[in-house]
């Protein structure tokens, strides 16, 4: 999947669920972190098997259970930030590196066609198959351009909710980013 679907999809999910706005805003860029394995060479593999994905944000989890319950819900976005973006990696990610890599992928499809009717076929396909090295992939696939088209059609009709939603999370950002270097 493309790195603005995947920042946009769980991102959309969260804002829309109203959650606590500013860590769902400045913790989205663990939507496409695990996408900077490519620097690696190994590309689905380093940062999208199970220790990056799940032992360490479960690692956090209990850390904000036991130590810091104000981090809990911070930690919770985390974890789902980063599972969302091996489930939408579903092509195939070499889920148990460094022990193999090995890609797990799952490939459920519904097929239809217009001969002599309406019909459907429903192909669902998961299993382990070798490592695959990926050269290139799309910034923004077609699919994410139809999302991103919806999103401005929704800015349009919505203008006033979307201007002070910007408004918003702009300010969330800058405070994010420099808030700590003005402050003494
Ligand atoms: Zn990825």
């Amino acid at each position: 999947m493309d790195p603005v679907m995947h920042l946009l999809l769980p991102l959309l999910m969260l804002l829309a669920l109203r959650i606590e706005t500013r860590p769902v805003i400045l913790l989205a860029p663990l939507t496409i972190l695990p996408d900077f394995d490519a620097f690696f060479g190994l590309h689905r593999a380093v940062f999208h098997s199970f220790i990056p994905v799940l032992v360490l944000p479960i690692g956090l989890l209990l850390y904000s259970k036991f130590k810091r319950p104000e981090w809990m819900l911070s930690a919770l976005i985390v974890q789902f930030y980063l599972a969302s973006h091996v489930a939408l990696d579903l092509g195939g990610v070499a889920f148990l590196w460094p022990f193999t890599t090995d890609m797990f992928y799952i490939d459920p499809e519904l097929r239809f066609n217009m001969q002599g009717g309406l019909n459907f076929e429903w192909h669902f396909d998961a299993g382990i198959r070798d490592y695959q090295k990926m050269a290139e992939t799309d910034f923004i696939a077609e699919s994410t351009f139809g999302l991103l088209a919806l999103v401005a059609i929704a800015a349009v009709v919505y203008r006033r909710e979307a201007k002070a939603g910007i408004v918003r999370i702009w300010a969330i950002v800058r405070e994010g980013l420099f808030g700590r270097l003005r402050r003494p």
